[in-house]
């Protein structure tokens, strides 16, 4: 039965150490009431505690971890079916998969290439998140040969596909600090089981059948595995949709622990526009991982964008670092212009900046990542706030001019704000940023 985040505190060493990375054990329990902990997190956590609590605190979808360092992939501990009912926790991590039966050119540079691609939209740089490295028909010097380039050329995390065990064990020897995940796909063995005891790895475990699915997970469970991904075979799109919702509202509405973990879809598809039906339905419904068969720019940018729309947390604007910008070549004598840090203004104004062909100075202010009127109404954007953001980004030793263009929606504040700054003429700007371009032509800004 679920406890409620007073019973779950009642349990807590009380101490507010702050080790399991949050202020006070009041806050952790309500974490761990939330499901968004694991009471693995505090280290002094009695053995009664442990006991009393046992599944009640553990979260309904296991986190799971692929990689090392900063690009490591983290996936699992969502406990929400619909994005609006709180928000998802980790976005689908999209894996490329590598054949070691290419040439080894030719791997090389899609590795190299994979590695460098990103793509910088709306502030966020997207970019795939682990290389899937099948042994195919090669033999297990191509393979270890793959997994080497991979090691040498990225830094993504990786997962190994192989049913060869010899070539699978050197190939995790190779990656033995690199923590990657292993994908087997059909029937699982005590050898599975003991290569990913040795060697920590994650173990991505495939079904055909919901059944045969649960009885591979009750086996690697009771072999004390408990980092695992479960890919469930579809026969098509419409299979793919429901399997993946019936999974996940299995382990968060009836906390079936056997299908409690993040999910795999491999998107196997012949054509593009299948592969991009697949991946979509993917990200839209669940999958934790979407392995695609190929490096392909056009299906990555498409799923990069889409992923971004699901996963941004509705709650929380998207925000660009609030600093001072440089819009083209700006001199010390350029214009300032002023605004929010809220991406879509940001990316409005500084592009109509840039259309009306003058470089300028955009200052961006910290107004957690609202719109200028919003901000203004929040009593984030006034004369005070901003002017003692422009001091702190020292402001007058970067420029010359002591002209600041502010948005024409918050024209009271051109008083307060020429008072908070000595020195500084308020030129109130226009409304619209579609206006900027007719704005700069017809006054003078500089
Ligand atoms: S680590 Fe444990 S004792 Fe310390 S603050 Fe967190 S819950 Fe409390």
């Amino acid at each position: 039965m679920a406890l409620s985040g007073l019973e779950i505190f009642k349990l807590l060493p009380k101490t507010n150490c702050k080790e399991c990375g949050v202020p006070t054990c009041m806050a952790f329990a309500m974490k761990l009431a939330q499901k968004k902990a694991d009471l693995g997190e505090c280290p002094h956590a009695s053995e009664e505690a442990r006991a009393a609590l046992g599944a009640a605190s553990k979260p309904p979808i296991r986190l799971v971890k692929i990689g090392v360092g900063a690009r490591a992939l983290e996936v699992g501990n969502e406990t929400v079916m619909f994005r609006h009912e709180k928000t998802f926790f980790h976005q689908t991590g999209l894996a490329i998969r590598l054949n070691a039966s290419e040439d080894e050119e030719t791997l090389v540079s899609k590795i190299r290439e994979i590695e460098n691609y990103t793509v910088d939209r709306v502030g966020e740089q997207l970019k795939a998140d682990l290389l899937f490295l099948s042994q195919d028909e090669a033999g297990k010097d191509a393979f270890l040969k793959l997994i080497g380039f991979a090691k040498e050329h990225s830094t993504k995390g990786v997962i190994l596909d192989s049913r060869d065990r010899e070539s699978l064990t050197a190939g995790l020897e190779i990656l033995k600090a690199d923590r990657p995940a292993v994908f087997l796909s059909g029937d699982v063995s005590d050898g599975d089981f003991e290569l990913a005891k040795n060697r920590s790895v994650s173990l991505i475990i495939t079904g055909e059948s919901f059944e045969s699915l649960e009885s591979r997970v009750e086996k690697a469970k009771k072999a004390g595995i408990e980092d695992l991904i479960l890919n469930l075979k579809a026969p098509d799109l419409g299979r793919q949709f429901q399997n993946n919702t019936i999974l996940r509202r299995s382990a968060l509405k009836k906390n079936y622990e056997p299908f409690g973990y993040p999910l795999l879809t491999m998107v196997e598809a012949e054509n593009g526009p299948d592969r991009m039906a697949k991946a979509s339905v993917g990200l839209c419904k669940y999958a934790s991982i979407i392995v695609l068969p190929r490096y392909d720019k056009a299906l990555l940018y498409t799923l990069f964008a889409l992923r971004q729309n699901i996963f941004t947390d509705p709650q929380k604007p998207i925000q660009v670092e609030p600093k001072l910008y440089s819009i083209g070549d700006p001199t010390p004598e350029s214009p300032v212009f002023l605004t929010t840090n809220f991406s879509l203004t940001f990316f409005l104004v500084s592009g109509e900046i840039e259309n009306s062909g003058t470089s300028a100075h955009l200052v961006v202010c910290d107004c957690e990542g609202q719109s200028v009127l919003t901000a203004w109404a929040a009593g984030k954007f006034t004369g005070e706030t901003i002017a003692k953001f422009i001091r702190e980004i020292k402001l007058e030793e970067q420029v010359k001019t002591r002209r600041l263009i502010i948005p024409g929606f918050v024209s009271q504040i051109s008083g307060d704000l020429e008072e908070k700054l000595p020195g500084w003429e308020i030129l109130v700007g226009c409304q619209e940023a579609a206006d900027i371009p007719s704005f700069v032509k017809s006054v003078s800004i500089a």
